[in-house]
């Protein structure tokens, strides 16, 4: 089974002013489709883990042969995480979550402005490449915020990613260059909290 590249929901200039339609076009039509090709192409020498859809493949990476494992860590990890960010990223969306989401939000950092802060900070942090996640954590039963550097997975850690700010430069150089504070910030103006909770009640249901 072949990973394929999913198309956007939406058009590349759909979350203008905030992400500018070129960023949109070549970070999914050049770089996700990078590494769905390089996935498909590293897989080609470990037919045993052909099959597996890409949440299994990367949840159970220590299963994957020693030859290929970086390679599914970087593609596996870049296909699924820019699958994901297009998911929870929405024309006039953003704003403060409710419902399921909000309230595990408010549980875990105290309120909305406590938590957007971790999440910048772990952006901030992140040298180099890499995402700030909210990932549920089933073994403590709640939402956390991590950083994790290049495309590593939070699903390798036994964790389910729900929201994740790329801060790659590919995710927003040509816009807003060195300022990744200034790209975080408005990052937040089109965060799909709608997906974001369907994301959480999915991952509480263990599915
Ligand atoms: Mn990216």
């Amino acid at each position: 089974m072949a990973h394929t590249l999913p198309a956007l929901p939406y058009d590349f200039k759909a979350l203008e002013p905030h992400i500018d339609a070129q960023t949109m076009e070549i970070h999914s039509q050049r770089h996700h489709k990078a590494y769905v090709d390089n996935l498909n192409k590293a897989l080609e020498s470990a037919p045993d883990q052909a099959a597996k859809d890409i949440v299994t493949l990367l949840r159970e990476i220590k299963t994957v042969p020693d030859a290929v494992r970086q390679a599914v860590i970087n593609n596996g990890g870049g296909h699924h995480n820019h699958a994901l960010f297009w998911e929870v990223m929405a024309p006039s969306a953003g704003g403060e979550p409710t419902g399921a989401i909000g309230d595990a939000i408010k549980a875990a950092f105290g309120d909305f402005a406590k938590f957007k802060d971790t999440v910048k900070q772990n952006a901030l942090t992140q040298f180099g490449s890499g995402w700030s996640w909210l990932v549920w954590d089933p073994a403590g039963a709640k939402v956390a915020a991590v950083k994790k550097p290049n495309q590593d997975s939070p699903l390798m850690d036994g964790h389910v990613p729900l929201l994740g700010c790329d801060v790659w430069e590919h995710a927003y150089y040509l816009k807003y260059q060195n300022k990744r504070a200034d790209y975080v910030d408005a990052w937040w103006n089109v965060v799909n909290w709608k997906k974001v909770d369907e994301l959480l009640a999915k991952a509480k249901a263990g599915k």
